[in-house]
């Protein structure tokens, strides 16, 4: 077996969680689950049972996700370019395109699975594309792509970093959140860190091993955002048990709000990293 990412057969047994196999490559560093694993169809996997701990109200959510965006949008004017042309991988059920075309945005998406697809059709009228992204064939060009925790469930890295570059405009953006497998929250964890998410996690990367891909990818100006403010925490199952809660119990005032929500995602959440990259 050799690496998926770096290609080194330098590789070892990392750690075996209930019946999943971790292998840790020992040149780049990234960790990825047996192929032995691995369901042969992925899109089958993510079912109305995958999705449902996440349907609750989705008018909220909307919200929710608009004020993330807001707040994303001015750091990426800041420290790159306000982007027009969006293509969100792995929409899920849409959540986050319509919240980019309530903005003014023009986001389109791709989701693997046709439950999504529905919802999302259903819900906000939107039409992704059902299927992967290695499936996904347009003229256009986008000047981002977003995949918001849904790099790491993909199979083929390196492939998927080659159709970003086919499909992002000269200069475009690449924007991964993904957890952090070397933070504080998965140390304290161990085995039951919620980044794990096996088998649906197929990668487990670090800021070091995630910034060592994308340099083989030719990817420039790397920024990589880890921790604390990670406001789709609503979005994550572990989170609205805990920061997510704690915070609306304190208050319902926005600005205390904030303070609060700081600690409390330092604690809950620094699990997760935002990591931009020109192409
Ligand atoms: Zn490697």
């Amino acid at each position: 077996m050799n690496c998926y990412v770096c290609s080194s057969y330098h590789i070892k047994l990392y750690k075996t969680i209930k019946i999943y196999r971790l292998f840790k490559c020992k040149s780049c560093g990234v960790i990825f689950l047996d192929r032995e694993n691995l369901s042969s169809d992925l899109s089958r996997f993510y079912d109305q049972k995958y999705f449902d701990d996440y349907l609750y109200d989705l008018n909220y959510e909307v919200k929710q996700v608009k004020d993330t965006l807001r707040y994303y949008i001015d750091l990426l004017s800041y420290h790159y370019f306000k982007p027009d042309k969006i293509l969100d991988v792995g929409a899920g059920i849409g959540l986050m395109v319509k919240a980019f075309r309530d903005l003014g945005f023009d986001a389109d998406g791709v989701e693997v699975s046709s439950y999504a697809c529905k919802v999302a059709l259903e819900n906000f009228e939107l039409n992704l594309f059902n299927g992967t992204l290695l499936d996904y064939k347009t003229e256009n060009k986008y000047d981002m792509i977003v995949f918001y925790h849904s790099f790491e469930h993909l199979e083929n890295p390196l492939k998927i970093l080659d159709k970003v570059k086919n499909l992002l405009c000269d200069g475009g953006l690449l924007w991964l959140s993904l957890p952090n497998v070397m933070s504080l929250d998965r140390f304290l964890n161990k085995e039951n860190w919620n980044g794990w998410s096996l088998p649906y996690h197929l990668f487990h990367y670090s800021p070091s091993s995630i910034e060592r891909l994308l340099r083989l990818q030719n990817f420039k100006e790397i920024k990589i955002m880890k921790g604390f403010l990670n406001p789709f925490r609503i979005l994550i199952k572990r989170e609205k048990q805990n920061s997510q809660v704690l915070v609306e119990k304190v208050s319902k005032f926005s600005i205390l709000k904030e303070f609060i929500r700081m600690p409390a995602t330092l604690v809950f959440s620094n699990q997760n990293m935002n990591v931009f990259a020109i192409k």
